[in-house]
């Protein structure tokens, strides 16, 4: 690693699985979020997507309780094409507190309660972050070795024999892993292992960071307004909050992009932009030969779903399953690229819908979106939903049925119907069943903390 060309410096949310992360590496949450200036997060809030005005939330965990063989969603269908479901958000605890930026962490004790289910993840500053990682690695015994490689030897079989640094040293192994970043020094400059484009999916290929001052309240959210040619994020820390706008350079320019971030802020600017291109997709072969390629040498799928650093550590956890030994056996290089493809393509899909599922037409951006052409794995689930409102995790895919639910409802896909096994139960029984939900989340909610409180007493971080 080299400290001259540093980290690229963002990648401030993040989704619940950090915490099993966390939990494997055994960090001790306060004493990490005091470290990283973090604060809590219970979804995402979508403005302006569905159509300009509109807004939604992704709240991680679950939605009401399954009835019955159903989740809960198929009896709200029911209720609402009869025009008596309140808003969906209602029947989330994440959501309904985040509306209201409260927060608290879920009581195990409080198993029949929404209060046991509630689900988080984290905003931190990102370069304080991997700081921290790194000083855990060496505290446990990581030897990390400062320098800026400047060749790469080759063995005639065409695998990596080594790596030579500035100042004449040559590192040589038997294995490699290449976390260069969009630099893809290993994996791609020299193994040539190629590169699969998704930008007519996932067409944004900049992206300007920019912190600003911390405006209150600490919404426990991260916000992605949708703008006219990206989107924008907000992320609220302990010190500063994060913003960055994501954009496609072939419906908008550099200058525009700009002037559109700087003039969205809602405190004063603190830094200059952080600019940085790329381009959505990912490597043939996360592991060629005797390398494998880890976060954005791997790859990167824009940050719309606080994706990136997750993958990075499923990526780690994957390759300790399929370690080799000595030798090279291709079936758990195979595996490995298997499993990497599957994981990598349903959180494609997943940010597609995002761009495909919206009413705006107002600018060519939107209206490119609007049209693409789907994967057939995303047109597939696409199609499942808008029959009977039906949705099926596969396999070991991230996103939860949940999520899935809350953006096609939050973007306006309303299926033709719901499961037929919802008249079973009659109108009444089910309005009762969603009342009830809806109730006792609301009292749940009131009891809960402002998030700020709970930020302040659980991981205050020292002023920078
Ligand atoms: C705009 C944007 C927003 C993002 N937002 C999120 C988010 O909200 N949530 C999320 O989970 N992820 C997000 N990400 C992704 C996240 O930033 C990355 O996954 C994460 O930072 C890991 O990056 P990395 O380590 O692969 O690359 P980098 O941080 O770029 O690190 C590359 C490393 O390689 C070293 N290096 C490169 N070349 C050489 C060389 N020649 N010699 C020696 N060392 C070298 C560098 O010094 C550096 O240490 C975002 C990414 C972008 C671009």
């Amino acid at each position: 690693m080299s400290e001259a060309i540093g980290t690229v410096g963002v990648g401030e949310a993040t989704i619940p699985a950090i915490k099993k992360f966390n939990e494997l590496l055994e960090l001790d949450e306060a004493e990490f979020m005091q470290r990283t200036q973090a604060t809590f997060k219970l979804g995402i809030e979508f403005v302006d997507w569905t159509r300009k005005g509109h807004t939604y939330i992704h709240g991680f965990g679950v939605i009401g309780q399954d009835w019955e063989w159903l989740r809960c969603h198929h009896y709200w269908l029911q209720a609402h094409q009869r025009g008596r479901a309140r808003d969906f958000a209602d029947y989330s605890i994440n959501t309904a507190a985040a509306l209201q930026n409260k927060f608290m962490q879920p009581r195990a004790d409080m198993a029949d309660s929404p209060i046991g289910h509630i689900a988080y993840a984290f905003h931190f500053d990102a370069s304080l972050y991997a700081r921290y990682l790194r000083a855990f690695a060496e505290q446990h015994g990581v030897r990390r070795t400062e320098g800026r490689i400047v060749d790469v030897g080759m063995h005639d079989n065409g695998d990596i024999a080594s790596v030579s640094l500035e100042d004449g040293r040559k590192i040589k192994a038997d294995f490699f892993i290449d976390c260069s970043g969009f630099r893809a020094l290993l994996i791609e400059q020299n193994l040539k292992t190629g590169y699969e484009d998704w930008t007519h999916w996932l067409p944004c290929d900049r992206a300007m960071a920019v912190p600003c001052a911390r405006t209150d309240p600490l919404i426990p959210l991260t916000r992605s307004t949708a703008r006219d040619a990206g989107w924008q994020w907000r992320i609220g820390l302990q010190h500063r909050t994060g913003n960055g706008h994501v954009y496609s350079s072939k419906f908008t320019d550099d200058d525009a992009a700009e002037k559109l971030l700087l003039s969205n802020l809602d405190g004063e600017q603190l830094a200059d932009p952080n600019k940085l291109r790329f381009r959505t997709g990912k490597r043939r072969k996360m592991w060629n030969r005797n390398c494998v390629a880890i976060g954005l040498a791997a790859g990167f799928l824009e940050p719309l779903e606080s994706t990136s650093l997750h993958l990075v550590q499923s990526a780690a956890i994957r390759l300790v399953r399929l370690f080799p030994d000595g030798e090279l056996d291709q079936a758990n290089i195979d595996e490995y690229n298997r499993q990497s493809d599957f994981e990598w393509e349903r959180i494609r899909d997943f940010i597609i819908l995002h761009y495909w599922a919206t009413e705006r037409e107002d600018t060519e951006f939107w209206r490119y979106c609007r049209s693409m052409e789907l994967p057939a794995t995303l047109q597939r689930k696409i199609d499942l939903w808008r029959s009977n409102g039906r949705i099926f995790r596969e396999d070991e895919e991230l996103f939860s049925e949940e999520s899935w639910i809350q953006v096609f409802i939050g973007q306006g896909i309303i299926p033709r119907s719901h499961d037929p096994l919802v008249g079973i139960k009659s109108d009444a029984q089910i309005e009762q069943f969603l009342g009830n939900i809806a109730s006792t989340i609301d009292r749940c909610v009131q009891v809960m903390p402002p998030h700020a409180d709970f930020v302040r007493k659980f991981c205050p971080a020292e002023p920078l």
